[in-house]
């Protein structure tokens, strides 16, 4: 508990494949959240009927029936064990640990397919209960270093403190974006599967990364006379378009920002950001 905590620098979360932008005002809202956080301890009540229950933004839809109740549960030395296998590609922890840690959502048990179907916001809101039921509710950080004033901060972060994105309409799985010249991009938000597609693409190339995500997720265009190109080709999108569109896709997927977080340090005043990674919050594994 002395060691001085090493930030991990790697991007555990999808969102970050698929970010085109950043999001300044994730970072006020982070702030306020740590601020309010006496408020949000009795949020939690809503997000949580029960310890290891939760209800997810978007959820599975069934026959037209939305089911957003899922239940995670506690992970065990079997599961650390399988978790480990995994490696160190994040995207393959993050896999095994929704493999093993969520148990239904809706009626159904978890499987790989049924992970793939779910919104990253959604994926990324079950690790977070899988953390809870695993290690309770709070980060501990300790010694810490503001990068300010170079005192050292222990901290302790509940998981409510993170920067959480909802969904305005839980069932609505279409959205329109508007872009130059009267044209209008209908989209759906990325999911498991899109997220899997665009972590297989070889090498680290953004703009290719860009194309899929966008190849995936804009339905059609809808040009200012009317008409509709559909599923077109993310390479013949304009530069501004596809900013854009990218951008709403980030701001609108549901669920925590973990890589928004941070806290304003008492002793300085200053803003601190602490990007939660998927290493932090499993630290003890
Ligand atoms: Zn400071």
């Amino acid at each position: 508990m002395t060691e001085p905590i090493v930030l991990p620098d790697f991007d555990s979360f999808g969102d970050q494949a698929i970010k085109g932008l950043e999001n300044p005002e994730d970072a006020t809202a982070a702030t306020q959240a740590l601020l309010k956080e006496d408020r949000n301890s009795g949020e939690p009540a809503i997000r949580e009927p029960a310890e290891n229950s939760l209800t997810l933004e978007r959820g599975i839809c069934r026959e037209g029936v939305w089911y957003r109740d899922a239940e995670v549960r506690e992970l065990t030395g079997a599961d650390e064990e399988a978790i480990a296998a995994a490696g160190n590609n994040s995207y393959k922890i993050f896999e095994a640990l929704l493999l093993r840690g969520v148990r239904t959502v809706g009626n159904e048990f978890m499987n790989r397919q049924l992970a793939g179907e779910l919104l990253i916001g959604d994926r990324e809101y079950l690790v977070m209960a899988i953390r809870r039921a695993t290690f309770g509710d709070e980060l501990d950080f300790t010694e810490l270093p503001c990068p300010h004033c170079d005192e050292l901060v222990d901290l302790t972060v509940p998981l409510g403190a993170i920067p959480f994105t909802r969904l305005d309409d839980h069932e609505q799985t279409e959205f329109e974006v508007p872009l130059r010249r009267g044209e209008t991009a209908v989209v759906r938000l990325p999911n498991g599967e899109d997220q899997a597609a665009v972590l297989s693409l070889k090498g680290d190339n953004l703009a290719r990364q860009d194309s899929e995500i966008l190849s995936r997720c804009v339905l059609r265009i809808r040009h200012a006379d009317g008409t509709e190109t559909k599923r077109p080709p993310a390479t013949t999108l304009g530069m501004s378009a596809r900013k854009k569109i990218l951008a709403f896709l980030t701001e609108t997927q549901p669920g925590p920002r973990y890589n928004d977080f941070s806290f304003t340090h008492d002793t300085c005043g200053k803003e601190v950001p602490l990007p939660i990674s998927l290493a932090v919050l499993f630290r003890g594994m």
